[in-house]
């Protein structure tokens, strides 16, 4: 029989994996770079994904951008069929995917024993997102954001890591992100059920600063 220091030590020793679920603009891809860098860990964003697909314009790009640009979910078919090649062996953030509970049985399935460590929920309110998004540029290349007036870069519209161009997403527009907002709310508050029947499931307060909602983060991950 194993004694008990050697299993926490095992456990110590397995990869994190860890879900993010969170509305748009609630601060997952701010922590993301921050966790993949102190933990070694790759960070697996289902939207930088599927952008890379929309701008090299392959079968799966041109489907998925019909319901990208309205601010719908792509239909989980092809989501779990991109994302069953990206999973592997290693630690993972997982930003913004599951979406739906069917998503997360897959992801489940995909992962057997080895299963997450954690998911954090992101919460905060919607009203807090409007400017959040609105205001909101990345560089496409790392999935960094900025913000025109909470967090501009050094130089306008260019990325202080790579002096590469920033970008305003197409779909970080009001109209995109209210149905962004409904489909988080109708269809991905039900996968925080799920996760919370696990016993895995994490809230931080995300309308913290950047660096409390890291603290609340690695607290939730030492417990
Ligand atoms: P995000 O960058 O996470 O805000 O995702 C941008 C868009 O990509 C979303 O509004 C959806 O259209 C699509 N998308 C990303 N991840 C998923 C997912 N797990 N399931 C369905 N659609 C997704």
């Amino acid at each position: 029989m194993n004694n008990p220091h050697q299993q926490a030590s095992e456990q110590a020793n397995e990869p994190l994996r860890l879900v993010f679920i969170g509305p748009p603009g609630s601060g997952k891809g701010t922590q993301a770079p921050i966790l993949k860098e102190h933990y070694g860990l790759a960070h697996i964003s289902t939207g930088d994904l599927l952008r890379l697909e929309v701008s090299a314009n392959t079968d799966l790009g041109r489907e998925a951008r019909k319901y990208m640009t309205e601010g719908a979910l792509v239909p989980d078919q092809l989501i779990i069929q991109m994302i069953a090649g990206v999973v592997g062996g290693q630690g993972f953030i997982l930003d913004g995917f599951p979406r739906t509970v069917n998503q997360a049985r897959k992801l489940d399935e995909m992962l057997g024993e080895r299963g997450l460590r954690a998911v954090i929920e992101f919460k905060i309110e919607d009203r807090l997102l409007i400017s959040r998004i609105l205001g909101r540029l990345v560089h496409p290349g790392s999935g960094r954001s900025y913000h025109v007036e909470f967090h501009p870069p050094r130089v306008p519209m260019t990325d202080d890591v790579t002096g590469e161009p920033l970008v305003k997403r197409s779909d970080d527009n009001e109209e995109a992100l209210m149905n962004r907002l409904a489909a988080y709310h109708e269809v991905t508050t039900p996968v925080l059920d799920y996760y919370r029947q696990q016993g895995i499931l994490h809230t931080v307060d995300a309308s913290d600063k950047p660096e409390a909602v890291w603290s609340q983060i690695k607290a939730a991950l030492n417990q």
